[in-house]
Parts: structure tokens; sequence; C-alpha cells
């Protein structure tokens, strides 16, 4: 162990020691009524990080009982207040860049510099949304008789429900909770049990900003549906915003159904990257590293299905596996890291299976293909080629470090391939043919696309996708859209 790499521990250590660990009810750190405490892990070392309260039903109630209470008064605010609290809460997480960059790191096991930019990629929403606060539109039209005066005004949509994800564990929230403020909708919020200390520490940050007592409210517990289940079925909630597996989406909208629930639900991927015979070979090798290997893998966005011409699908797979062999595996705090553990047992033991399923289905393995370590849940960064169409990985998120890599022969085949599944988040398309690179992003049934880039997340843009992958959009123009409601008032017109 280098003495950086001790010096970057115990502040890991002092980083997760400054966050709360409980319950956030009406602006009050408090202990789950039951008493229970549940363990947060590090995936790199399978030590215990912390121990948190572990809420239930009935924290889950007071929680949307004071956020539902807030709602009036929250929601009248000058946005220009709204705004600043968001601004300085962009600034804080800034500031403490580093600190929040080592609890995340911690509790989930990215690579510290990546930690670092999901850092700086959530604060960006608080200040895109603490812009757009002050920007929230309406509209004045005649009728088409010219007898009525229609205007439009916007109002916030009223106390939401928000449930994030383990895989991003600062930018999921700040996603949501940016433009939950500035429209003025108070919240009720579960992260992740397994990565919960982000969502406390962006808590406290919120709170340090200047956000009032209530409308912010955060609850993690052990069994999620504990505590989601009674905010979908309370009547008092106006909206749930989701990000998530489809599983889990569709349970949430059956529930969201009960009370008519305004529902956004950026849910699971299957994203094709797509390499044609014209393109720049080193920059769709340069691109398939960061659309498979951000975040280990471990993303809604993540290249699931590598399909490359069969011309030069053996040239591309044997320069993939050359960058992915050179990565190095390890505790995501160790200096010169760059693919951290996978977060749990269960997620390694999910790429294993896919792998070995995919081998017994004819694939040969390019580098890669196993775990790394007995401690921890490392999977080696793997390339496989020949994989068959009946493989399990095809139909489903990997969630991990593997390149399928399929050949193809012509433009529709790929096409239809691609579109050959219920999901539609992403797409990625490499070729240097500007006309196909149109005629081939606008065939793709997904909500995003990549051309010539294997990175479409950008704070600025409408984030989500069809299909199975969900409804709605995150981020850009539209994103605070998603907490507003539209009201009409008719004047008529002498
Ligand atoms: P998940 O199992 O669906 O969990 C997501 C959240 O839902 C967690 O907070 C989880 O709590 C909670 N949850 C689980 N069961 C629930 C239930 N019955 N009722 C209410 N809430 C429940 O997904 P995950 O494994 O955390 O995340 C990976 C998935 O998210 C992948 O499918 C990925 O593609 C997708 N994702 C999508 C986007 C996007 O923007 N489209 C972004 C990131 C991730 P606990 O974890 O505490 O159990």
């Amino acid at each position: 162990m280098t003495t950086s790499t001790i010096t970057l521990k115990e502040r890991a250590a002092a980083a997760i020691a400054a966050v709360p660990t409980g319950l956030y009810i009406n602006g009050q750190w408090s202990e789950a009524a039951s008493g229970a405490r549940t363990d947060v892990l590090n995936p790199a070392t399978e030590e215990v990080l912390a121990s948190i309260a572990d809420g239930g039903p009935q924290d889950a109630q007071r929680a949307i009982e004071v956020a539902a209470a807030t709602q009036k008064t929250w929601g009248r605010t000058p946005p220009r207040e709204r705004s600043l609290i968001l601004r300085r809460a962009y600034e804080l997480v800034m500031e403490r860049q580093e600190e929040l960059a080592l609890v995340m790191t911690a509790e989930m096991g990215k690579p510290l510099a990546e930690a670092k930019g999901e850092v700086a990629y959530a604060a960006e929403f608080l200040r895109w949304f603490s812009e757009e606060a002050v920007r929230i539109g309406g509209d004045a039209t005649l009728s088409g008789d010219g007898k009525t005066r229609i205007l439009v005004t916007r109002e916030p949509v009223g106390p939401c429900v928000l449930v994030t994800p383990w895989n991003f564990p600062l930018a999921m929230g700040a996603r949501k909770i940016g433009p939950a403020i500035a429209a003025g909708c108070t919240m009720v919020f579960k992260p992740a049990h397994l990565t919960p200390l982000s969502s406390f520490a962006l808590t406290q940050i919120l709170a340090e900003a200047g956000l009032p007592a209530g409308v912010l409210n955060v609850v993690c517990s052990s069994e999620a549906g504990s505590v989601v289940g009674p905010w979908m079925s309370s009547g008092l909630a106006r909206k749930i915003s989701f990000t998530g597996s489809t599983g889990v989406g569709v349970k949430l909208l059956e529930q969201a159904s009960e009370h008519v629930m305004r529902s956004s639900m950026e849910l699971g991927g299957n994203a094709p990257f797509i390499v044609f015979e014209d393109a720049d070979l080193d920059a769709a090798v340069e691109g398939a590293m960061i659309a498979k290997m951000r975040n280990m893998g471990e993303a809604c966005t993540a290249a699931n299905r590598l399909f490359v011409h069969r011309s030069v699908a053996d040239d591309f797979a044997a320069r993939l596996a050359a960058r992915m062999s050179s990565l190095v595996v390890g505790d995501g705090i160790a200096e010169g890291t760059q693919v951290g553990p996978l977060v749990e047992e269960k997620a390694l033991r999910k790429v294993e299976e896919l792998v070995a399923d995919a081998r017994a289905k004819g694939a040969a393995v390019v580098c890669g293909g196993e775990r790394v370590g007995n401690a921890g849940f490392f999977y080696a960064p793997t390339v496989l080629s020949g994989v068959s169409s009946e493989s399990a990985l095809m139909s489903q998120e990997i969630f991990g470090p593997v390149a399928p890599i399929i050949p193809f022969d012509a433009e529709d085949e790929v096409l239809a391939l691609a579109n050959d599944t219920p999901w539609g988040l992403v797409g990625y398309v490499y070729t240097r043919d500007v006309e196909r690179g149109f005629r081939v992003t606008e065939a793709l049934e997904v909500g995003m696309c990549g051309l010539n880039t294997g990175l479409v997340s950008n704070p600025a843009a409408p984030f989500g996708g069809v299909k199975a992958s969900g409804l709605g959009r995150e981020g850009g123009r539209v994103g605070i859209e998603e907490f507003l409601e539209m009201k009409y008032l008719a004047l008529p017109r002498a």
C-alpha cells in the first residue's frame, strides 16, 4: 500500500464518518420507528462501511404526511429563492467533490476518477435546474373564433415520490431533486440501500444550502417496498419519478394507477453499438471503451451488444481486447485503478453465468472471462467474439465489463437485430457515411443515439428511452416539465 493510498483511505473514512446515517424527515435526522439499522458494505473489500437507519411503513407515512403538508407553502416560494438554493448546493457539491467522490467509491466501487466525474455531473443538474427555476413559461392565445382568451400557466405537480438505483448514487438523485426543487415540488426520496451514503451527503448539502424543512424527506430501507408501497398508496403523492429496472418500474406503474399519479420512468436498456465497415476503427474502439466500460459496465447506457461488420470484426475484436486487457482492475480508491468491483456478489454471479452461457453457445473468449481475486466482487474486462443470438446476454442487461461482439453483413440485417429487443434507451453508430449515419440513427427504436461517440449523458440534453426503457425525459429544457402541471384559464373576450 502506498503512502498516498493510506492518506486517501483515512480521508475516505473521515468523509464517511461525517455523513449522517438516519432518516431525514421534516428537517431532522432520526432513527427508524422500529429502531432497526442495516449495514452498507464496501464492494472492494466486503467490509462494513456504515450502519444506517432501516426505515419501514411508519417512517414512510410520517415522511409523506410532512411532504404533503409542506407542499402549499413551498409551491408558492419565489422561483429566484428556489434557484438560489440550487445554485448554493451546486457550489457546495463542487467544493466537496473529493470527499463526495471518496464516499461514492467506498460504497459503490467505481474508480475515484470516475466518482469525481459523477460528482461534477450530479452538480451540473443542480446548476442547470437553478437556471430553469426562473424560466418556467406559460402561454397566452386566442381561441379560433376570437371569443376566448386562453391563458396557460404551470404549477408544481405536487408531492413527488423519488426512487433511485445504486449505479450512479449521486447523479440519479440530483437529476430528480434538481428539477423538483426548481418546479416547487416537495419530495419523499428512497435511495438504493446498497449506496445510500451519497444521497445522505447530498441531503445534508441541500439543507446547508437553505432548503426548508419538509421539502425533501429521505427514508432508506432494506425492504424497498415497505417504504415505497405506502407512499404510492397514500393518495398524498401526485407523482412518481423512478430510475431502476424495468421489472420494478412496471410494478410501480401498476401502483401509480390506483391514484392516477404522473409517472416518469428511467428504466433498463440493451444498447446496440454498431460499427460499419467504413468506420474509423480507432474512434470506434475508443467509443466502445467508454460505452462499455464506464461504471464497469454497470450503466443503463452500457453497450450491451456490439454489432461489427464482418469485414472488420476480427480487427475490431483484437484492438478492443488489447485495450480491455490493459485495464488495471482493483479497489477504486487505489491509485491507477481503472476498473473497480461489481456492486455485490449477486451481480458478480450474474455476469459469470451470462459468460458461461455465451461460451456454451459457441462464443470465444478473446480476453478476460473470469473473476479476479477472491475478496471483493471483481470481474476481468472481457471480450467475447462470435456470440450467438441465442445467448442470454443478447436479451438481458449484462451490467458488467463484458463486450460481446456479433458480426453482421448488411445494414438491414443489423437494424433488425438492434431493434429486436423490448428496450429502447440508447444506440451507438459508427460510420463515416453521413447519410447512413442519419438513416440508421433514425431507424433505431431508441430515445437517444450517439453517432460516432460512445457518450450521450449530458445534463443539457433530454435523457430517456422508448419501449420498455421508460416514460418521460430527465435533464435538458424538458426536464422541469416532468414536475409541472399545466393549468388553462378561459377568459371571455367581449
Ligand atoms: P432496481 O432493483 O429496480 O432498484 C431501483 C430502486 O428501486 C432501488 O432504490 C430499489 O431499492 C428500489 N426497489 C426495488 N424493489 C422495489 C419495489 N418492489 N418497490 C419499490 N421500490 C423498489 O434497479 P437497480 O438494480 O438498483 O439498478 C439497475 C437498473 O436501473 C438497471 O436496469 C439499469 O438499466 C437501470 N437504470 C436506468 C437508468 C436510466 O436512466 N434509464 C439509469 C440508471 C439505472 P433497493 O435497491 O434498496 O432494493
